[in-house]
């Protein structure tokens, strides 16, 4: 499967880089917002100001128009009183109308020249006038300014006794050029407040007349409150330092504002959260793809190195991956393998049937749990041997998506394998030859006594003949026992052809009991040489499945060794028993000796090959012995002898199946 992953190194790098863009981003965004409030709010401050003030010029010219137009007036009443000689009426007249057009006058005096009341509207009297009165001092203070300029004047504010606050008007009356009285209006400023600025000026904005000093005159509000945004122009014509003060009542950062502000840093707050969030996730998932990249390497590493061959195939036997050393092993490319549906390339031709019949048993699950071993073909036409193990391909969800095979080329083995199995039998083959050259010259004696045998019977059959009376009955006995000599020299010869011959390994039903004999026949003479007994114990057998020639080594091999051991063994104990026992499904035959047994540090080795402690052994006995038994399924050991009435003495013991496997 060869893919790469979408993530190339360098893409934390980009990652971080995309990550702080969002992020200078939203700064920007934030200060333009800022910036833009704090735009808005400046143009609504200054728009708000213009507003104010054009407000208040309007305010004050109300104001001076109302005050102008009442000056007028009584500068006409002050002209008519100068000539008309019926002055007290126009006067009541006149003052009367003027009170009822201009509810913001508190009192209308015609004062002689000598300051003197001579009229008064609404009341008469100066001092107990509820409306007010002009105070005396001021009048007369105003009243000789008038006097000296000689034209209308206002006086400066004044408190009465209730605290509210009044300005007087003063018009001269000229009689003759001379100042013959004057009016006086008075003007409570709260009352002129409350007549002249409109309601919805107060709805806005709070007026106050003020001095220099921050005096309070009069106010008109609807609501108490304090505010930077305020106008303050001087109040003319009243004069005198008075000045209106106009504040407005809403403060130019509201709370809307104020929300908004607060809405904007919240949202921004929580998109640096968010972006924080997706950083985290963005880190989390770079950290991930690193991981992933790092165990693809590792993946691929350890598929590139791994000697052995694997291979997928899906559910359908469709080869979905192979790996590197497959490809190898048989020569194609992994392109060329991909997707391959059976039959496969590597298939070899003529075992088409068999490999399709082991495909079908995979594809079915039936694959040996220990592998199993298939001839298989490489690009160049060369055959190998595979040892193929199959499992169960399940992906992450625990879904069985197909077939996974590893696969090891096996040729080499094998070849050893067979190459130490010929030399093992070479080996067993010299061990005989070692055994019969040991034998040779016991069997040429045994070989010599037929053979003299026939000769003494052959020259007494001459010497018959020779004396020339003899009859057919006379000679043929001694003919028939040259016969029987001769019928044992040829038993004897090939018996020894049989045990050299070389011939491959094979199990067939064997008795037992024939095969000790026959070693006996072999082992008889030099026995009786070494003064040896040799008794056996044989109970009826069954055939066991097994290679004749080889079992007939192992037991001579063991025979000739306990005889061996017996050397120094007093004559009268030297015994040689055999024995053969069944024992449930397998025989257990032993040669047991009372020799010089068997000493610790040998006993160790004694299977080992080319172990001996004899001078001229060759210490491949016991070896072969062991793996011909192991070849037939059995064991062999080594067992001390209890019966040995010198202590000593060892019994040799192997089993042997009586069943094939
Ligand atoms: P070899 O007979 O040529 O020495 P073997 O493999 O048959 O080779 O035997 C190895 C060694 O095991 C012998 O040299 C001997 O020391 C010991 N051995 C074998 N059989 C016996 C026995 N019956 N009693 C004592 N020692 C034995």
């Amino acid at each position: 499967m060869n893919y790469t992953l979408p993530i190339s190194p360098g893409s934390s790098r980009r990652l971080r880089w995309l990550l702080a863009l969002p992020k200078l981003g939203i700064v920007l965004l934030l200060a333009a917002l800022l910036s833009l409030l704090w735009l808005l709010h400046r143009t609504e401050a200054e728009e708000e100001r213009s507003a104010l003030i054009k407000d208040v010029l309007w305010l004050e010219q109300n104001l001076r128009f109302h005050l102008n137009g009442n000056e007028e007036q009584f500068q006409q009443l002050a002209l008519e009183m100068a000539d008309r000689p019926d002055r007290q009426k126009i006067f009541r007249l006149r003052a009367e109308h003027m009170l009822k057009n201009s509810p913001d006058i508190a009192q209308i005096l015609w004062l002689d020249a000598g300051q003197q009341v001579v009229d008064a509207l609404p009341t008469a009297s100066l001092q107990e006038g509820q409306a007010g009165a002009l105070a005396p001092p001021l009048t007369a203070k105003a009243f000789e300014l008038v006097s000296r300029l000689g034209k209308r004047q206002y006086s400066e504010p004044f408190f009465l006794d209730d605290h509210r606050a009044f300005v007087a008007l003063l018009i001269p009356i000229y009689r003759e050029r001379q100042v013959a009285g004057m009016l006086a209006v008075t003007y409570p400023l709260d009352t002129l407040l409350a007549n002249q600025v409109p309601w919805w000026f107060t709805e806005k904005y709070k007026v106050e007349i003020v001095d220099d000093n921050d005096v309070r005159y009069a106010t008109k509000t609807n609501i108490e409150g304090n505010s930077d945004l305020r106008h303050v122009i001087p109040f003319d014509p009243p004069g005198g330092g008075l000045l209106l003060r106009v504040t407005s009542y809403r403060s130019p950062d509201n709370t809307l504002q104020r929300l908004l502000v607060v809405a904007i840093f919240l949202l921004a707050a929580g998109v640096f959260w968010s972006l924080w969030l997706v950083r985290d996730l963005m880190k989390k998932r770079s950290h991930a793809e690193d991981a992933l990249r790092a165990e693809h390497a590792f993946r691929t590493a350890m598929e590139d190195s791994l000697t052995v061959g694997m291979r997928a195939r899906d559910l359908k036997g469709k080869v979905i991956y192979v790996n590197p050393a497959f490809c190898r092993m048989t020569g194609f490319s992994a392109e060329e393998l991909m997707n391959q549906a059976p039959p496969m390339p590597y298939w070899a031709p003529e075992q088409l049937q068999e490999t399709f019949a082991m495909h079908q048993t995979v594809l079915a699950g039936q694959a040996p749990l220990d592998g199993f071993e298939i001839t298989f073909m490489r690009k160049n036409g060369e055959r190998f041997h595979a040892l193929v193990y199959e499992a169960k391909l399940i992906d992450g969800n625990g879904n069985h998506t197909g077939w996974m095979a590893s696969v090891v080329d096996i040729t080499e083995r094998k070849r050893a394998e067979e190459l130490a199995r010929q030399q093992q039998e070479q080996l067993q083959f010299t061990s005989r030859l070692v055994t019969m050259g040991e034998m040779a010259s016991t069997l040429a004696h045994e070989l010599n006594q037929p053979l003299a045998a026939i000769a003494s019977y052959n020259t007494g059959c001459l010497n018959l003949l020779n004396g020339g009376q003899t009859s057919p009955q006379e000679i043929l006995p001694a003919l028939e026992k040259i016969g029987l000599q001769a019928q044992r020299a040829g038993k004897i010869i090939r018996r020894v052809h049989d045990f050299v011959r070389k011939s491959e390994p094979k199990r067939a039903p064997c008795a037992v009991g024939e095969v000790i004999e026959d070693c006996l026949g072999f082992v008889e003479a030099e026995a009786r040489k070494r003064h040896i007994r040799i008794d056996c114990d044989l109970p009826p057998l069954p055939p066991v499945p097994a290679d004749r020639l080889m079992l007939e080594q192992v037991l001579l091999n063991l025979i000739r060794n306990g005889m061996e051991a017996m050397t120094a063994t007093p004559e009268a104990e030297r015994a040689l028993h055999i024995a053969v026992e069944i024992n449930d499904s397998e025989l257990l035959v032993s040669v047991g000796d009372q020799g010089s047994g068997i000493a610790p540090e040998v006993r160790a080795k004694l299977f080992t090959a080319f172990f001996t402690t004899k001078p001229e052994g060759m210490g491949i006995g016991l070896s072969i012995c062991r793996s011909i038994i192991e070849f037939h399924r059995g064991r062999l050991w080594a067992e001390d002898n209890p019966q040995s009435p010198s202590g000593s003495g060892t019994i040799f013991r192997f089993t042997l199946p009586l069943e094939a496997a």
